[in-house]
């Protein structure tokens, strides 16, 4: 499928997934509001719970020479509780790496495995951390990261046991969004949620440097596309898993 593949209906993709709630794996703050605002507020609007882990504390990502890393840290954190507040997506989860340096190691699948058993998302969305060519470091590893906390750590309760002894149990979501990847399958159409995606990115003052949404808007309606398919898009590959489905059908039958 190409870029130019009609939308896909978020509610028929997602309609079989229970419970309705989705995790959302990001390297930076403004990650997921750049790569998928637009599909997190739609799922919100449907119903489902959203929840947004972030690796980082984002604190590399100026040109102000007058700031520390510290400051920039506690901006940029403020601005992504703003702009998930603003799709109604819950507060988000800080791990605190530093800017570049996010790892695809024991640490960190540890702690994504243990926000995958604790809230128990039937889907998940991250990077395409397999992707050939230019793509940041901290977007690689957070994605390849997930992806491997995914399968097959969380499911397996001998990855991870101390998680018993919190009271979390094994768990596996049944369909994971590669944002990013060079061969979409999913592509959500964006426009009925556009001006929700675009304030959250506004969000990101210390970024995108104090445009209004209005002006942002403008901006991206200026430069939309006629081609065929969404002229605003989110695009994804998607990922299922055959034991996943089993269980699930299973349950139905
Ligand atoms: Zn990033």
């Amino acid at each position: 499928m190409t870029e130019d593949a009609p939308a896909t209906d978020l509610e028929t993709l997602v309609a079989d997934l229970e419970p309705r709630r989705a995790l959302v794996m990001v390297a930076h703050p403004d990650d997921a509001d750049f790569g998928c605002a637009g599909t997190m507020a739609l799922l919100c609007k449907a119903g489902w719970e959203v929840d947004l882990l972030v690796a980082t504390n984002g604190n590399k990502g100026t040109k102000d020479l007058n700031r520390t890393g510290q400051q920039l840290a506690a901006v940029r954190e403020e601005e992504q509780r703003q702009a998930a507040a603003i799709l109604g997506v819950n507060e988000p989860i800080f791990l605190g790496f530093p800017d570049g340096g996010v790892e695809n190691d024991g640490e960190l699948r540890g702690l994504v495995v243990r926000e995958l058993r604790r809230l128990r998302p039937s889907l998940a969305i991250t990077f395409d951390g397999f992707r050939p060519g230019f793509n940041h470091r901290d977007h690689r590893e957070i994605g390849r990261a997930a992806y491997d906390a995914i399968y097959p750590a969380a499911d397996d309760h001998l990855f991870y046991p101390e998680h018993r002894e919190e009271g979390l149990r094994p768990h596996r979501p049944d369909m994971l969004l590669l944002s990013g990847a060079p061969d979409p399958d999913v592509v959500i159409d964006i426009e009925p949620v556009l001006d929700l995606k675009v304030a959250a990115i506004t969000a990101h003052v210390s970024q995108v440097g104090g445009r209004s949404t209005e002006e942002m808007l403008r901006w991206w309606r200026e430069r939309a596309g006629d081609g065929p398919g969404p002229r605003y898009r989110e695009s994804f590959r998607s990922v299922t898993w055959e034991r996943a489905r089993r269980s699930r059908d299973a349950r139905r039958s």
